[in-house]
C-alpha cells in the first residue's frame, strides 16, 4: 500500500520575507473583510491556554461584524505567541507516522460512496457490501474524492492528516510556518514547504481540495491567504475550512471564558455570515456549512470558568490556584451525557465549530477548461 506519494519529489522552499517591524496605529487598522475603520470593543482577555503574558482586545467592526485582535500584532509579536508554548499542532506523536491500515470492508465504502475509484470492487458485490457495511466502517475525516486527487493542507503542523490521506491516494502537499514541524514532516518523506502559502508561490488552478483547518482565525490577513487559494484551485475544487464560530451559544455564556477565543493566537473571529462574505470577497462562495462541535469546547471553557473563579477566591497572590477536583474535560461520564444536547446545538448552528466547503465562482478572466 501507499504510503506517501511523494517521497521522491523535492520539497519547495522559499526564502522567509523579511515584514515591516513598525506597531499598526490604531488609527490606520482597516477591517480585514470590508476594510472600514469604525469597530467597537468587543471583548478583553488573557491566554488562558498557553499563559502567554499580557491583555488583548478583540474589536467588532461596524460595517461588517468582523471580529478581530486590535491593534493587529506584528508578525514578530503573532511568532512570540507559539514560541516555547508547546503548541499541539506542532508535536508529533509515537502513532503520527505509522503504517496506514484501510480495511477491504472501508475500500468498498470509499469506492461506491465517496468516489474512490481505485480502491474496492467495482462489481454488484463490492456495492452490496459497501452499502452493508456504510453505517459500521467509520469514515470520518474522510474527503470524498474530487479530480486528479491533488490535495494541499495549509498549515499542516507535521503533516498527520495528509499522511493518513496519501494512504488513500491522494496526491498530497503541505504548507506549514514552523519550520521545525515542517522538517518532521519532511522527514517521514511529506512533501511540506515552509512558510506562508503566499511565500510557497505554487502554480495556478494546481489543487482539487485545499483545506485549511483551524487556520484561517490564525492568519494576519485571511483576504490575503483566502484569495491565493482561490488562484491555487482547479475548476471543480472544494475548500474545506473548520474555524470557531463566535455566534455560538457557548461565548455567550462563557465570554472571556470561551476556549475558542484562544487569545491571542486567533486573530480573528467568524460567523456563518462573516465567513460567507470572505468567500465572496475572495472568488468562493459558501456551499455547504454545518457545526461539529460535540460537548467538548463547552467542558474546556467550564473549566477556564472554574479555574477564573478559583484564582479570584484566592486572590490575585495565588495566581497558580486550581480548583478542587478533575478537569471538566477529564469528566468522562459528563461528556457521554452532553453528546446529544450539543448534537442538537450544532444542528440549531449554534455549535462552538463551523465546518465550510467553499466552491471556487467561475472567473471570467480564466483561461481553463
Ligand atoms: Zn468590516
Amino acid at each position: 500500500m501507499r504510503t506517501s506519494n511523494l517521497s521522491a519529489q523535492p520539497c519547495r522552499r522559499s526564502p522567509v520575507r523579511s515584514f515591516p517591524t513598525v506597531r499598526h496605529d490604531p488609527a490606520n487598522v482597516r477591517c480585514d473583510l470590508c476594510g472600514g475603520a469604525e469597530r467597537d470593543e468587543f471583548i478583553r482577555g488573557r491566554d488562558r491556554q498557553h499563559g502567554v503574558p499580557g491583555e488583548w482586545s478583540l474589536s467588532r467592526c461596524r460595517g461588517c461584524s468582523l471580529v478581530y485582535l486590535d491593534p493587529p500584532p506584528t508578525p514578530e509579536e503573532i511568532a512570540g505567541f507559539y514560541r516555547g508554548v508547546g503548541y499541539y499542532a506542532y508535536e508529533e506523536s509515537a502513532r503520527t507516522f505509522r503504517e496506514v491500515r484501510v480495511s477491504r470492508l472501508k475500500r468498498h465504502v470509499l469506492r461506491h460512496w465517496y468516489g474512490y475509484a481505485r480502491l474496492g470492487l467495482a462489481t454488484r458485490l463490492g456495492r452490496i457490501m459497501a452499502g452493508a457495511a456504510r453505517g459500521i466502517v467509520s469514515t470520518r475525516n474522510v474527503i470524498p474524492w474530487r479530480g486528479e486527487g491533488r490535495l494541499l493542507d495549509v498549515g499542516c503542523g507535521v503533516g498527520s492528516v495528509i499522511w493518513r490521506l496519501a494512504a488513500l491516494g491522494w496526491t498530497v502537499e503541505g504548507v506549514e510556518m514552523d519550520a521545525a514541524a515542517a522538517e518532521v514532516g519532511r522527514r517521514h518523506g511529506l512533501a511540506i514547504a515552509t512558510g506562508t502559502l503566499e511565500e510557497t508561490a505554487l502554480p495556478d488552478a494546481s489543487f482539487d481540495v485545499i483545506r485549511m483547518s483551524h487556520v484561517l482565525e490564525h492568519l494576519p490577513s485571511p483576504s490575503r491567504t483566502l484569495a491565493e487559494v482561490r488562484r491555487l484551485l482547479r475548476p471543480g475544487g472544494v475548500v474545506y475550512l473548520n474555524l470557531p464560530d463566535i455566534s455560538a451559544w457557548n461565548f455567550r455564556l462563557f465570554r472571556s471564558c470561551w476556549f475558542p477565543l484562544e487569545l491571542p493566537r486567533h486573530l480573528f473571529h467568524f460567523t456563518p455570515q462573516t465567513i460567507a462574505r470572505l468567500a465572496k470577497k475572495c472568488g468562493l462562495r459558501l456551499a455547504r456549512l454545518s457545526h461539529n462541535s460535540g460537548p467538548g469546547k463547552f467542558l474546556e471553557s467550564w473549566q477556564y470558568l472554574r479555574e477564573e473563579r478559583a484564582r479570584a477566591a484566592a486572590g490575585k497572590a495565588a495566581l497558580a490556584a486550581a480548583p478542587p477536583g478533575p478537569r471538566m474535560q477529564d469528566r468522562r461520564w459528563l461528556a457521554v451525557a452532553l453528546k446529544i444536547p450539543f448534537r442538537m446545538v450544532d444542528l440549531l448552528g449554534r455549535g462552538d465549530i463551523m465546518e465550510c466547503e467553499l466552491e471556487p465562482v467561475a472567473d471570467p478572466n480564466a483561461g481553463g477548461p
